[in-house]
Formats: structure tokens, sequence, C-alpha cells
């Protein structure tokens, strides 16, 4: 076991107690953190002990909560439409002729867009998870696999249970960088039996049920006529909450189902920027954090938001709900950069990751605090302040995963950038062709 050092001028550790220290200390041995502290607080350590003074800022490794990243291969498609119209007449027929090498491709190259933003984590809904899997053993991420069940294209039926099962069984490694859930892609488009089949695996294996819900208004309404309640009190009705859920968008949910949320212990992944581009609307994220529900942020798929990158989550999120309320004190600073890291990693089924602590694994981050966008700093709390709201986004420089380097002084070390964007092109002017 080896033990190496890192001191920073700034170690930010989004831990249960907010803990900042400047300046800050990070051991690590075998891909976990052994201690975090203030320097003058440093255990003494021996000449053969690597320290690397980093300097600028350590933080955890941010956590994109709901995400289907090979959709890099559809950026810019579609653009406008609104949803379903997006989804049938942009998405699925380009999907439809997708094969696991594009999907490999496609997840590397978002894979190594989102490590090079600094976000160590994604968890995935999409098919192909065997070619996700292998993309992300290459790039060095972790991530939360999904597997998607879907009624339309390459919905294989009843197989598909045990397709995903028996990926749940070859791949789901806690003490690795990949662990599965599962990952029914709505109650509108399965059906209610199905979504209850699919959570009820997910209870039999202890996995994560990763659905979207609530997502538009009018998505729903033929369940909700059916069944005279919200689709968010069915599924509670139908004990699909009974196991550990994570519920994408939750835009149109009142205070009776927000109030199911909370006691069922659903969390949730606000995707804000998605919402607003596909005008579904505003979720309730005050509203739902003050019941009590865990809420962490996703991207959602790149060709719904755009951008994979989380920070603009972490600024526009804290936006939105402030201009909602109409009041500038919800969602401060440190909440809304606890949402992106250790909220988001608890929403995923993570324990040891999203904040620097003891115990946790080295998914860190380094930030160039030689910026403009980080002076002036009066006070302690306005360095926080700027990296929530200034120039978080461009200035990360060096990345870990699970104790392993994979961004170095703001290059990829795992992929091939120039090979990657190529083939991205290349690949998705053939599906957008046909
Ligand atoms: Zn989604």
């Amino acid at each position: 076991m080896e033990l190496q050092r890192f001191t920073a001028d700034v170690v930010v550790t989004c831990d249960m107690d907010n803990s900042v220290f400047a300046p800050g200390v990070v051991d690590t041995a075998d891909g976990k953190i052994t201690w975090v502290g203030a320097s003058q607080d440093a255990p003494p350590v021996d000449d053969a002990v690597s320290v690397a003074d980093v300097g600028g800022l350590l933080m955890p490794g941010l956590v994109n909560a709901h995400c289907h990243t090979p959709m890099t291969l559809m950026r810019g498609s579609g653009d406008g439409l609104p949803l379903h119209r997006w989804l049938t007449e942009a998405m699925w027929p380009r999907e439809g002729r997708m094969t696991p090498e594009d999907a490999w491709w496609g997840m590397t190259l978002g894979s190594a867009e989102m490590l090079l933003a600094g976000v160590t984590t994604s968890c995935e809904m999409y098919l192909f998870e065997e070619a996700m899997v292998d993309a992300v053993m290459e790039s060095g991420a972790r991530l939360v696999m999904t597997p998607g069940v879907v009624s339309g294209l390459h919905s294989s039926g009843s197989d598909r249970t045990e397709e995903v099962s028996n990926f749940f069984s070859k791949y789901h490694d806690p003490t690795g960088r990949i662990t599965v859930g599962i990952g029914p892609h709505s109650a509108y488009d399965l059906g209610i039996a199905k979504v209850v089949e699919m959570a009820e695996l997910a209870q039999s294996l202890d996995a994560i049920l990763h659905l979207h819900l609530a997502e538009t208004r009018e998505e729903n309404v033929e369940l909700e006529a059916t069944y005279g309640r919200s689709i968010t009190a069915i599924l509670h009705d139908n004990g699909v909450f009974d196991s550990r859920v994570l519920a994408a968008h939750c835009v149109w949910v009142d205070n009776a189902d927000i109030a199911l949320l909370a006691a069922d212990n659903v969390a949730v992944a606000h995707c804000p920027i998605s919402n607003m581009r596909l005008g579904c609307g505003i979720a309730p994220l005050t509203a739902m954090k003050k019941a009590g529900v865990i809420v962490g942020y996703g991207t959602d798929g790149p060709a719904s938001n755009g951008s994979l990158d989380l920070w603009e989550e972490v600024k526009m999120a804290a936006l939105l709900a402030r201009v909602h309320a109409l009041d500038s004190t919800v969602v401060s600073t440190v909440e809304t950069l606890t949402m992106a890291t250790r909220d988001s990693a608890a929403a995923v089924g993570l324990k040891d990751t999203g904040y620097l602590a003891p115990g946790t694994t080295l998914d860190m981050i380094r930030m160039d605090l030689g910026h403009t966008s980080f002076v002036p700093v009066t006070e302690p709390d306005e360095l926080l302040a700027h990296v929530a709201w200034s120039g978080s986004t461009r200035r990360v420089t060096d990345v870990w995963v699970a104790g392993e380097k994979v961004v170095s002084d703001g290059e990829m070390l795992t992929v091939d950038m120039e090979r990657v964007i190529a083939e991205v092109g290349k690949r998705a002017l053939r599906l957008a062709r046909g």
C-alpha cells in the first residue's frame, strides 16, 4: 500500500460538514482517500512518501445522475422540436440504425468530454450496455449502467429481462468502477405492468431502478385518466417505489406527489437544461428539497441538452429555482455544489464517491485558480461562489478516478481525441442519412 500525498491551495471536500481547507492535504493509497484536512494538521510522513504539491483547488469529481451519453452521435439534430416529435422524427430513426460500435464511439467521446469537464461518474440509461462498459473501461470514468428497457426499437420483450439480469451478474461491482441498475424508460412507454416487473427485478437484485418520471405535462394523460391518480401516485400504489428508485425529471409533480417521493426515498435527477431546451417545464426543486427528497443533477442526453458539462446545471439549476421562487436565498452556493457531487452520488446509489473523506475513492479534480474568474477572494466563501457561478467549467486541469489519473493539464490521457472526433462525425453522418 503506497501512500501518496496531494497538497493544494484549497481543498473543497463537499462532505457532510462542507469542510474547506486552505491550504489542504489529501492522502491516498490504493485508490482510496486515507486522510483529508488542513495542511498544518496533516500527519507526518517519511521521505519515501511521494508528495505532489499540485496547488490550485481540489474537490470531488462531479456526478452526472441522468444521461444517455452515446446520443453525442445525434447532438444537434431535431433542434427546436417538442419532445414527442423530437423523439419520433429525429432520435429514434437514427437510434434504429445504431450499432454497438457506434455506441462505443459515442460513449467514448461523451465520456472524454465529461472527464475533461471534471465529471467523473455518469449514470446512464441506454441500450448497447456491453459497448458502454467497454468504452468506460478504456476512458477510465466511473459508470452506473442501467440498461434501457424500451417498448419501441431494439426491444426484445421478455428476453430483455433476462439480458439485463445476466448483465447485472456479469458487471455489477461495487468495489470497482462499474455498478449496474435497471433502466425501464418510463411508465408511459412501457405500461404499468412492465415497470412493476422491472421494479421487482431491481428489488431482487438490490439494484437501483432508473426511470423517467413526469417529464412533460402530456405524457401521462391516458394513464392518469385510467387510474384517476397522478403518475407518481400510480407508481407508488403499485409498489414501484419499494425498490431503490432514481427518477429523472419530476417536473410535473404536485405537493402530494412530492410527499410520496420523500416518504418512499425516491431520489430525483434534476435536469433543468434539458427541461428548458425541450420546453417541458420547471421542476419544483425548492419544494422537493424542502420535503427531504434527495436531488442530484443530470445533463440528460447530449442531444437534448447540447452539452455534457454538469457545471452548467450547477449554475442554471440554482438560477432557475431562484427566479421561479422570486427569492435569491433558495439553493445556496454550497447546496448547488453538494447536489452535483455528494447528493448526485447518493441518488445513483454510490456511497464512496462525491465527497473527499477517509474511505472514499479518489475521484478528484483539480482546478486552476490562476484565472480572471477566480479573483478576487476577500473572504473564503467568495472562492466557493466563484467555483459555482464564475469560472469552473473550463478551469479543470487534472482528474483522477479511483486513484488513476485520466486528465493531466487539460489533456485526456486515455482517449485519442482526434480519432474519436473523426469517428463520431463519420458515424453520425451515416445515422442521419440512413
Ligand atoms: Zn433522459
